[in-house]
């Protein structure tokens, strides 16, 4: 019988296009997968709350795909890799790359490790389009500024290569016993209520999740990406894909959802501005990891050194609690922070309008949002997630300029016309008429009485005045000129 390979599962939760399964199934050999949770190297950067509850369920439709065959472990990889090694006679061990930091530098000593015990190690693409290493300008260097980077460095290298099939035969080798139950794990993280059960309910953390909501179910092909470009900005409608979270575990890779957009618009003759805009967008999660792998101190550093120097406000733990769980008294950014806390996801203008109230309305520094962004989103990512809060803040690479506030008032009006969005993630201004809805605090009092709304019992007073805050920011931001 010839030694097993191990394919080590990572940020790669599927049997299609994954290239590390592939190559291992094509061996003609017995393959044993396995999935190590190792929260001994990833440091400040162990999953947070939300990616835990995700993990939990991907991991149960994982082995369900697999048959059974998928062995659980916890601890530092090395060890636990070497572990099975020895258990098994693995004499290889295949896995698609990572991109943090610390998974590099762990993966880095683990192939040392294995080379000098004669045990093969293979690495693959699995999760990009275009690897960090493969994107320099004409002198060589990487890029520092979207466009250039995605449209001369990206998109010039021709269309991305074709996704590969699920393997038609896998063997597994099963005579094995290190391995846990998924309980074993300690997944399920203790929240108030029965948050880890409510967050998940409308996701299906898996592979055929993936593709349900690319085809079918959710067809965002079919509803969605036509009108992409302008519906984008609106939380409430149906135009964005809600794939983050699966592309962030890999339950789906980027040349997939690459592929079938295009095959789609072809197929229907939807506006091509649609479709590029959207490609465009996978771009952007593509240049995140270009950022971070040139510049491992992002999720830390400012981008910009000039922010070093920001008179940040330290927030106190109630001050935060407003922003945290949507009681700041502006109903765009409250909507935004629960539909977080309560869904795992957030919409990408969310995203912008709750960055930006927190770094320029309460003058709080990006690592707190980060922070929180990291313990609730499902698609909770250290590139994307770091590049998009220096981004917010003015001090990443290409970053909205730190002067261009967001107005918590004529977001909603703009990005929620028909206020949707706000009345059913606060729902106690439900019955309020839409042109008051954004600002509760200009409704006359019969009005709030009518409606059951009774401001700073019901629903909260807004924490900061919004021409205040803006002008003490834009203070703040032009001191960092004259330093
Ligand atoms: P769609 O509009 O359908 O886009 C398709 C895919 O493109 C997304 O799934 C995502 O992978 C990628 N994408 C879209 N916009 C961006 C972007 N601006 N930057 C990078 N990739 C993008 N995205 C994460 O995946 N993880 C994070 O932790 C994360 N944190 C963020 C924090 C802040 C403060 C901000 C402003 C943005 C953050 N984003 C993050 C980027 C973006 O908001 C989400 O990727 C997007 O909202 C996901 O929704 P979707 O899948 O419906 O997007």
């Amino acid at each position: 019988m010839p030694s097993p390979v191990i394919v080590w599962f990572r940020q790669d939760l599927r049997l299609s296009d994954n290239p590390a399964l592939s190559a291992a199934c094509e061996l003609d050999t017995p393959i044993i997968p396995i999935y190590i949770l190792d929260d001994v190297n990833a440091g400040n950067w162990k999953m947070g709350a939300a990616s835990r509850v995700w993990l939990y369920h991907a991991l149960k439709n994982l082995k369900n795909d697999l048959h059974g065959n998928l062995i659980l472990c916890k601890g530092d990889a090395k060890t636990e890799l070497e572990k099975i090694i020895k258990e098994t006679g693995a004499n290889a061990v295949y896995w698609n790359r990572c991109y943090e930091p610390w998974r590099i530098s762990r993966d880095k000593e683990i192939k040392s490790s294995l080379d000098r015990q004669n045990v093969e190690v293979k690495s693959f693409n699995g999760s990009l389009i275009w690897e960090p290493w493969t994107i320099k300008n004409q002198s060589g260097e990487n890029y520092k500024v979207f466009t250039p980077f995605y449209k001369k460095g990206c998109l010039a290298k021709g269309e991305p290569n074709q996704p590969i099939e699920t393997p038609e035969n896998i063997t597994f080798f099963n005579d094995y016993k290190t391995t846990l139950k998924i309980e074993d794990l300690d997944l399920l993280p203790k929240r108030e209520g029965n948050w880890d059960e409510d967050v998940i309910k409308d996701w299906d953390a898996s592979e055929k999740g993936a593709h349900k909501r690319l085809h079918r179910l959710h067809d965002f092909l079919e509803h969605g990406l036509d009108g992409y470009k302008e519906g984008r900005n609106n939380p409430s409608e149906f135009h964005v894909s809600r794939l983050s979270p699966y592309l962030h575990w890999g339950h789906v890779s980027p040349r997939q959802i690459w592929h079938a957009a295009k095959l789609y618009a072809h197929a229907t003759g939807i506006d091509i501005k649609d479709i590029e805009h959207f490609c465009s967008e996978i771009g952007w999660r593509e240049f995140s990891y270009n950022l971070l792998y040139h510049f491992p101190d992002l999720p830390k550093e400012n981008l910009q050194q000039k922010f070093d120097k920001f008179p940040w406000r330290e927030p106190s733990e109630e001050e935060l609690d407003k922003w945290r769980y949507g009681q700041t008294g502006y109903p765009i950014v409250d909507a935004s922070m629960r539909e977080l806390y309560q869904t795992g996801y957030m919409h990408n203008r969310s995203r912008m309008i709750v960055g930006s109230f927190l770094v320029k309305h309460m003058m709080v520094h990006w690592h707190h949002g980060e922070e929180w962004f990291w313990d609730c989103l499902f698609d909770a990512d250290l590139a994307s997630n770091s590049a998009s809060w220096q981004w917010i803040a003015g001090c990443g690479a290409d970053a909205a300029p730190y002067f261009r506030i967001f107005n918590p008032i004529t977001q909603g009006e703009k990005f929620d016309q028909n206020g949707d969005y706000i009345r059913q993630y606060v729902p106690e201004l439900k019955d309020l008429p839409t042109k008051y809805l954004y600002a509760p605090w200009n409704a006359p009092d019969d009005i709030l009485r009518d409606v059951g709304v009774e401001l700073g019992k019901t629903y909260p007073y807004p924490m900061v005045n919004h021409t205040e805050a803006r002008e003490r920011a834009l203070e703040a931001f032009s001191s960092l000129k004259t330093t």
